[in-house]
């Protein structure tokens, strides 16, 4: 596969996104390396080089799609997870299924997605924590970014609840990511769940925007969730609440992310994705040193 030709606004504000998303997700992977807690734990950065996770890979194709069909193509996305399908980097046991008879097997990812948990589709995370590039692409056109990540979702993940924390974080990384865009947290969340259909993850973002105002991250994890289920009502009403409370600052927005633990690295893909589709959020250059570089299928920015 090679490089897609790139020179549009959207794909370097999608880029910027993608890098945070990457970050969030390299560092926050971090956490897990037993020798590294403790000084993460102190606000303490890690040595040696940050690896990312599936969240990033998968982030990748998105974008991929996206600078290559200008929208999402469902067949070409489910193509490009499989093709790209990195069994080490962390996937859920049955994506990794999936993908693996997809790339090896020629199955058909409709028959696949729709037949995961006795046929309910999968309600996880995972097509939540890589869409919030896709909705700085849409900067500006939230309710378009809202489609397109309802479409993006259903190549793996069929549940309501999983399509749901998809919409909503692409929407919010839209709104973000747009300079006309609601500046105040509460009005930031109001129009994401505007966006978003009834859903045990739209009524988490409704508490989530009532706790805007709580500082205390442990209380609101424990209300919101963190991740720690790995669905999509258990990670994005608090991903949005962390990303609403620290807009244009992303250590702080990490950080916090972070300490409430759960599933770090996608918590802070999340965050960082959304944070970063904005210029005055972008992770510091110390941070994106450390972290492993993008793979080189992704669509490359114009300067390179
Ligand atoms: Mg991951």
């Amino acid at each position: 596969m090679t490089a897609h030709p790139v020179d549009s606004e959207n794909t370097s504000r999608a880029l910027a996104s993608l890098r945070g998303l990457a970050v969030g997700d390299a560092l926050g992977s971090q956490f897990f390396v037993p020798s590294n807690y403790q000084a993460l734990q102190n606000g303490g950065l890690p040595p040696g080089v940050w690896q990312w996770t599936d969240d990033t890979e998968m982030a990748c194709s998105v974008l991929a799609v996206l600078a290559a069909h200008g929208r999402i193509d469902q067949d070409a996305l489910a193509m490009s997870f499989a093709e790209h399908h990195d069994f080490d980097r962390g996937y859920g046991p049955a994506v990794n299924r999936m993908l693996r008879l997809i790339r090896q097997e020629g199955a058909d990812w409709r028959e696949l997605a729709a037949g995961l948990f006795n046929g309910q589709g999968s309600w996880g995370n995972g097509a939540a924590m890589r869409v919030a590039p896709l909705g700085a692409w849409y900067a500006g056109d939230a309710e378009q970014a809202t489609h397109q990540a309802e479409i993006s979702a259903y190549t793996t993940h069929q549940h309501r609840e999983a399509v749901v924390g998809a919409m909503a974080v692409a929407a919010m990384a839209a709104l973000v990511a747009d300079p006309d865009g609601p500046k105040d947290p509460s009005a930031l969340l109001g129009a994401v769940l505007d966006l978003v259909p009834t859903s045990a993850v739209k009524a988490g973002i409704r508490r989530a925007r009532d706790m805007l105002d709580y500082a205390d991250v442990a209380t609101v994890a424990a209300v919101l969730g963190c991740g720690r289920r790995t669905s999509a009502h258990d990670t994005v009403p608090f991903a949005l609440w962390s990303a609403a409370r620290h807009l244009d600052d992303y250590q702080q927005a990490f950080w916090t992310t972070a300490k409430a633990g759960g599933d770090v690295d996608t918590t802070c893909a999340i965050v960082g994705g959304i944070i970063a589709a904005r210029p005055t959020g972008q992770p510091p250059a110390e941070w994106l040193e450390r972290t492993e570089p993008l793979p080189l299928w992704v669509a490359a920015p114009a300067e390179a």
